[in-house]
């Protein structure tokens, strides 16, 4: 059911993404998945669809759309395909819309056009192999040269997009404390820069992730964006509208789980009643229901709050990890629970919800865990009391 507040222009950018959605990514994903590939024609297409740079401004040659249309976009084409869905999403809103928010013009002029035709897939580097959740525990450094360009050392991992990317939003440290971060575009073939393993994966597997190793690249000063060291606000910015968007993965996974587990539970018959009958699958189906619609509610909420700027710091920051976490663990328990529904045909590759339920799982995971999302919100309802355990730890 369309939430109200949708306008008729996002709903048309929805339909015409699930048109796409149906020809482009369905046909493919079950053998990428099984190949863990990547469905590089439809990347390209969804340049030509002119989706790449959603929440770029027009006059950047972007949609000018906001936080609800790329919500959208996302939950319509992950009802098909999770994972080229993820890779969009690193794509669009962690390189490109960051780019679009905080570069200068004439990095925008120089950088935008091949990442929104497609031409150039792009990435954002912030884990790191010894800090994922302490993300500010990161060890990548940049030290400044006489000539004001800088020699980045250090690595990357888990980077969506990383084996196949050409430019990435990397984060490092430039100077002592640890809030010290400074933002950098890497681009693919700058001397002493690498791309390490492509991880094999649960789910998620036709959207490539692996690791950058940085050996003394040199960085020059045009490829720093904004101020040295200054970078820790809008990394935090990306993260809200990154868990809004991503939410918008799982409701997609979720709805296709929950229209194909309802059509089964109608036409599968046993003991001579269709298995809809039984009200132990009627309660899986209906709780799904519920609560794909109550996340569905919250997440979009979350997102028009966003694009009317009507929420900004930790405000943002609760309401954007609460969309997050309530909707990457309806979507791995409602996949779970379709494959229940389905029985043996379930867990076989025969039906895809056992591919969506490990896509979702990645959710609960990326972007901020479950854990570390239930910590931004207890610090924000209990202040100083939620880090009393860290002081005496
Ligand atoms: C498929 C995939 C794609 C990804 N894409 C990107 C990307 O494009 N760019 C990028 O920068 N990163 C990316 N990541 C990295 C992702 O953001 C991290 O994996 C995530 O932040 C968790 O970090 P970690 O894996 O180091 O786990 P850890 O931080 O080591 O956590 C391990 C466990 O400890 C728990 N834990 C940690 N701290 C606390 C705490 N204070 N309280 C309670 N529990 C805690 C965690 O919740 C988790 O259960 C990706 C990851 C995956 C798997």
């Amino acid at each position: 059911m369309s939430l109200w507040f949708i306008s008729n222009e996002e709903k048309l950018i929805a339909e015409s993404v699930r048109a796409f959605a149906k020809e482009e990514l369905l046909p493919k994903i079950e053998h990428l998945d099984e190949v863990e590939g990547f469905n590089e024609e439809g990347f390209k297409k969804l340049g030509e669809l002119g989706l790449l740079g959603i929440t770029v401004p027009e006059e950047d040659g972007g949609a000018g759309m906001g936080a609800v249309a790329a919500t959208l976009v996302m939950e319509e084409m992950a009802a098909v395909d999770a994972s080229t869905t993820l890779s969009y999403l690193a794509h669009s809103i962690l390189c490109v819309n960051q780019i679009g928010s905080n570069a200068s013009k004439s990095q925008k002029q120089k950088f935008l056009p091949k990442l929104l035709s497609g031409e150039k897939i792009g990435g954002m580097g912030m884990s790191e192999p010894g800090s994922g959740s302490d993300a500010l525990g990161m060890l990548s450094r940049a030290e400044r040269k006489t000539d004001g360009s800088y020699v980045l050392n250090g690595s990357k991992s888990w980077i969506t997009n990383g084996p196949n990317g050409h430019v990435f939003y990397c984060y490092a440290k430039t100077g002592p404390s640890k809030k010290d971060v400074s933002t950098f575009l890497v681009e693919k073939g700058m001397p002493g820069f690498t791309t390490g393993k492509k991880f094999k994966k649960m789910g998620m597997r036709a959207s490539p992730t692996g690791e950058l190793w940085f050996s003394d690249v040199k960085i020059p000063e045009e490829n720093r964006i904004g101020v040295e060291g200054a970078s820790l606000k809008s990394m935090m910015r990306n993260l809200d509208i990154e868990r809004i968007t991503i939410a918008g993965i799982s409701l997609g996974i979720a709805r296709n789980c929950i229209e194909v587990a309802t059509q089964y539970a109608k036409e599968r018959k046993q003991f001579n009643l269709p298995i809809g009958a039984f009200q132990q699958i009627q309660e899986r189906l209906t709780e799904a229901a519920a609560w794909y619609e109550a996340c569905r509610a919250l997440t979009y909420q979350a997102a028009k709050t966003w694009d009317m700027g009507l929420m900004t710091g930790k405000d943002a920051s609760m309401m954007a990890a609460k969309a997050k976490l309530q909707s990457a663990q309806m979507a791995t328990q409602v996949g779970l629970d379709a494959i229940q529904i389905l029985g043996g045909y379930g867990y076989t590759r025969e039906f895809p919800v056992e591919r969506q339920m490990r896509d979702a799982k990645l959710i609960e995971i990326g972007a901020g865990t479950n854990e570390i999302l239930r910590v931004i919100i207890a610090r924000q309802m209990l202040g100083d009391v939620a880090d009393e355990l860290m002081k005496h730890s």
